[in-house]
């Protein structure tokens, strides 16, 4: 997987101090609305309290930019709150000498279509995030808003029907509908951030605060409005500030990649919002039989027992789907389509036409990486994505089903080997156009096992188990989509033996580090070697890295590998430095060995056990690293470097990171993927992009390394670009210490 150098992370500290501005600007605020006289103050109600209005917006509208308007929900909340802050404009330059405005006015329009902008923002960002299950979540926001009006009503139907005649009818229905509204979506709100499978964001809490205090303001307002005792400059007025402020505080976080810590997983309660709805809509009935309630309030309590009922009355058939459905992407999971399948099975047996069936099994490529380094956010937003782009790309007649973590099947009725094959490549097809995920892109591929019904298994079980060593196999051999073969059948049994051998290779010092020397490409001299792990099998012989290590991180033997490679790494520099070799020696780490933090600790005693200076040894880390975890990365690499180790970035410009890193973590060396050093002979545009990355990492201090340096073509050309250092099959191939000291030796002899 691969992605362009896009996320935003490296304006999140730059504007931060905005927030915190923001905030400090309406507690000056509050303190003004505090200290006020009588009567409207200019610098209070019109320059400090517009400010609350505008400096919110202004937050607003960075984050649609900062989404590059592809977000309609940030989009629509950005155009509601620009309207309300518009209308609190017009309502400040209208008011009189006793800071009254006419009400309702012009700018109660504006006050008023934050709601329906609001809502569609909320509506916008349902859509987005699922197909289909929606209703649920609009019953349960439904509920939550019919509650909290009946309780309102309850409260402010008295209080208001004294206070009015009905004249004024317009304006009390407009007061009134300012709480009202902001209930609904507090509770349209809370159901979508309780429902499995939808995200507000990792700070939707800051958004309901915010309108929660709107919601208390506005009562308070409706109260004061119609018994006409309601003047701007009341201590009130703050809360309408504050309110904007928390949901600045929201907007600010969206379509961020998340920083260490985790806010969105506080999920309530699914039943939370209808169950407290209910319980509010019951109490207005029963103190209804004891004190005369008006009628709405007793009409809307009554509704709101009844909405909540409804899902008991479907309870069984929502069970059922429930069951049958996964919670994230909406689609059948395991159980559907194993109690599906044998009906689609028999049809096609019985069918007069023998009728072919295919089962395609989908697995997405490196999606672990994705989540490791991204955060399960992340993860679980590609697949709902994925699942889109594959309900999509698929025939009608097909069912898809995600079967669990990134695994997904295809039942396909009617299908041959061709068919089959034409579909599997039209979902690869379908992933190819990279994914955008809070504000980063990202691309992924799938790999696809495809099993043929009846020939190759008369049960769903069997056809998974073949389609499964198929998709296997496409992984392997990074072909894509792969039918299954009677020879795939020990493939995965290989897998199996594999882990087994690789469990006893650990322990009986199977592993070789093999060393690729760096060129200074300045002077000519080896000035270090890079070591990578070899595998001698006992039958299969060598095996390289890309034969294991994939095998080795899933089954979590990467910490003992990793430290099998430093020791033997520091022994053979021990013994470099002892003859007079002075190699910096680079070792390769592994995202997953890093989240060790005793790891610098670690490595640095076993240097100095051997007498080496920590200079001596470099570490390898790759992006993928760097992003999962800024602030861990931060802290291990700061005290790496302080114990006088050094860091480069290895396969640098394939990960999913932004550079901003490289400005702000403590790094040596860079060393270019060979993706982009290998076309640079007979590409132009490749060969432009090396030298300005050469030059990039110049200005910011640090070396650059090209690796995968083939011909001298090649090098030369790096020379001139004025390329550090240089790694590649032209000076060597990874080789054992002991060729490396003759290949060394012959090198000296020949500069002579
Ligand atoms: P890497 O760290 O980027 O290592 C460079 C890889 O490029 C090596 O592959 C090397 O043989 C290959 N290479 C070097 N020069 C050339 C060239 O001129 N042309 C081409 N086409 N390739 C060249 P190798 O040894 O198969 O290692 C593959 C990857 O496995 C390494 O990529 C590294 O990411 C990982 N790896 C190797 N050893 C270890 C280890 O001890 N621990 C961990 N965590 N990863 C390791
Ligand atoms: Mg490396
Ligand atoms: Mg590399």
């Amino acid at each position: 997987m691969r992605a362009p150098l896009r996320d935003t992370r490296s304006r999140l500290r730059a504007d931060r101090w905005l927030i915190w501005a923001m905030f400090a600007l309406v507690a000056v605020y509050t303190v003004g609305l505090l200290l006020h006289g009588e009567g409207p103050n200019a610098f209070v109600d019109v320059v400090l309290g517009e400010l609350t209005q505008w400096v919110p917006a202004a937050v607003f509208w960075m984050a649609t930019v900062r989404t590059g308007f592809r977000r309609p929900d940030v989009l629509f909340a950005t155009l509601a709150v620009t309207f309300n802050s518009a209308a609190d404009t017009y309502y400040v330059f209208s008011m009189d000498a006793a800071g009254q405005a006419p009400f309702p006015s012009p700018a109660d329009i504006g006050y008023l279509l934050f709601y329906p902008l609001m809502l569609a923002a909320l509506v916008a960002l349902i859509r987005s995030q699922m197909r289909g299950l929606a209703w649920s979540v609009l019953l349960d926001s439904a509920v939550g808003a019919l509650g909290s009006a009946a309780i309102l009503a309850a409260l402010l139907g008295p209080v208001l029907s004294s206070a009015i005649d009905e004249s004024e009818a317009l304006a009390t229905g407009v007061a009134v509908a300012y709480p009202i509204f902001d209930l609904l979506l507090v509770a349209a709100i809370a159901g979508i951030a309780s429902s499995p499978g939808l995200t507000m964001g990792p700070r939707w809490i800051y958004l309901v605060g915010g309108l929660l205090f709107f919601a208390a303001a506005d009562v308070v307002f409706a109260l004061l409005e119609v018994s006409g005792s309601y003047f701007a400059g009341l201590p009130m007025d703050a809360a309408w500030a504050f309110g904007l402020a928390l949901m600045a505080v929201w907007v600010h976080a969206i379509g961020r990649p998340r920083s260490g810590r985790v806010l969105a997983d506080t999920k309530t309660p699914a039943l939370f919002v209808p169950a407290v709805a209910v319980a509010a809509g019951l109490g207005v009935l029963v103190v209804g039989t004891q004190i005369v309630q008006p009628v709405a309030a007793v009409v809307l309590a009554g509704l709101t027992v009844s909405l909540a009922a409804i899902p008991l009355v479907f309870r069984h058939r929502l069970l059922r789907r429930q069951a049958r459905t996964d919670d994230l992407t909406g689609l059948p999971n395991r159980r559907a389509l194993y109690a599906d399948a044998p009906a689609l099975l028999t049809v096609s047996r019985v069918a007069a036409r023998q009728r072919q069936c295919a089962l395609l099994l989908l697995d997405l490529d490196r999606f672990k990486e994705v989540n490791d380094s991204l955060g399960h956010d992340v993860g679980d937003q590609l697949l709902v994505q994925v699942s889109g782009r594959l309900s999509a790309a698929l025939p009608r007649n097909a069912m898809l089903a995600r079967l669990g973590g990134d695994e997904f099947a295809v039942l396909l009725g009617g299908a041959g080997e061709a068919e089959a094959m034409a579909v599997a490549l039209g979902l690869s097809d379908a992933l190819e156009t990279p994914f955008v995920l809070e504000g980063l892109s990202v691309q992924t591929r799938a790999s696809i096992g495809i099993a043929l019904f009846p020939e190759q298994g008369h049960d769903l079980s069997d056809l998974l188990r073949r389609a499964d060593m198929a998709m296997y196999k496409a992984k392997a051999t990074h072909v894509g989509a792969h039918i299954y073969r009677s020879e795939d059948d020990s493939h995965g049994d290989a897998r199996l033996r594999t882990l087994q051998e690789l469990r006893l290779a650990l322990g009986q010092d199977q592993l070789r580090v093999y060393y690729q020397p760096k060129v200074s490409l300045l002077t000519g001299a080896v000035t270090g070697v890079e070591a990578l792990v070899r595998w001698q099998h006992p039958e299969r012989g060598l095996l390289l890295p890309e034969d294991f290590l994939d095998l080795v991180e899933e089954s979590g033997l990467m910490h003992s590998l990793t430290r099998i490679v430093l020791t033997k790494a520091l022994d053979q520099a021990a013994e470099w430095h002892a003859s007079g070799h002075d190699l910096t020696i680079a070792v390769n780490m592994s995202a997953s060995s890093l989240v060790n933090i005793d790891l610098p600790q670690q490595i640095i005693g076993m240097a100095t056990e051997r007498g080496l200076a920590a200079s001596a040894l470099m570490l390898e880390i790759t992006e993928d690293f760097l992003m999962s975890d800024r602030e861990r990365a931060r802290s291990v690499l700061t005290r790496l470097r302080e114990a006088g180790i050094q860091v480069a970035v290895d396969d640098f410009g394939t990960g999913y990171s932004s550079l901003s890193y490289l400005r702000e973590l403590p790094i040596d060396e860079l060393k270019l993927d060979r993706s982009f050093v290998l076309p640079m002979n007979n590409d132009a545009k490749a060969a432009a992009l090396v030298a300005a990355t050469i030059d990039l990492a110049h200005s910011l201090g640090l070396r650059m390394v090209a690796e995968g340096v083939e011909t001298g073509a090649a090098y030369d050309e790096l020379a001139r670009y004025g390329c550090d250092h240089a790694q590649g099959f032209f000076m060597s191939q990874p080789i054992p210490a002991a060729e490396l000291d003759l290949w060394l030796n012959a090198r000296r002899l020949a500069e002579r």
